[in-house]
């Protein structure tokens, strides 16, 4: 073993959680330990819905994938009556001004005053910017989501569901493109990039 081996050897050991200080044992560029990773992430969560007032008015809840099935006490504590469908949504699909999805069945059983918890997270919403801003429209760009749905991950990169699927021991979909391998290579290039596009993508 050269010393450079060596050297980064002890370095992958050394990693601690930047929150608890806890020995990580994932290697490689993760922050946080796996609780304080969950704790961070549904923290950030709560406050996204809170922030856009998702579950005012809202007494039903209609969850349709596994992932979001397993977490959701952590992140409503509200009494809001939750069913679980297990359709596919489609796709995320623009429809004038407003941002929906392709399953046109599914939206029809959303009744008054239910919303449909969205399996969407932040490469999605990245995606749809940059589709944009490649064809020289991204000043155009506005987020007006279907008030039917809530787009649970959409402060979760596509790795961090995945990691939070891993650990509940489930799946959590993502469909790759061209684009979203390019977003990939960008994010294990430049670490947090997905992140920053996020801020400046909301703070437009
Ligand atoms: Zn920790």
């Amino acid at each position: 073993m050269t010393k450079q081996q060596q050297e980064s050897k002890a370095n992958i050991k050394s990693i601690k959680c930047i929150k608890c200080n806890n020995q990580i044992k994932n290697k490689g560029k993760n922050d946080f330990c796996n609780t304080c990773f969950q704790d961070v992430v549904f923290k950030r969560i709560r406050k996204f819905v809170r922030a856009n007032k998702y579950l005012d008015n809202t007494q039903e809840l209609l969850v349709i994938d596994a992932l979001t099935q397993k977490i959701l006490k952590n992140i409503v504590n509200k009494p809001v009556l939750i069913n679980y469908d297990n359709s596919n949504y489609g796709k995320l699909v623009k429809q004038g001004k407003k941002l929906t999805i392709s399953n046109k069945k599914l939206l029809a059983k959303v009744k008054n005053k239910q919303k449909i918890l969205l399996p969407v997270c932040l490469d999605d919403l990245e995606l749809l910017y940059l589709e944009y801003f490649f064809q020289g429209k991204s000043e155009k760009f506005k987020l007006m989501l279907d008030q039917k749905l809530i787009p649970l991950y959409f402060v979760l990169t596509k790795e961090e569901c995945l990691r939070l699927a891993k650990l509940y021991k489930t799946k959590f979909n993502f469909k790759s493109t061209t684009t979203s391998k390019f977003l990939d290579s960008l994010e294990s290039e430049f670490e947090g990039t997905k992140h920053k596009l996020r801020k400046y993508i909301y703070s437009k």
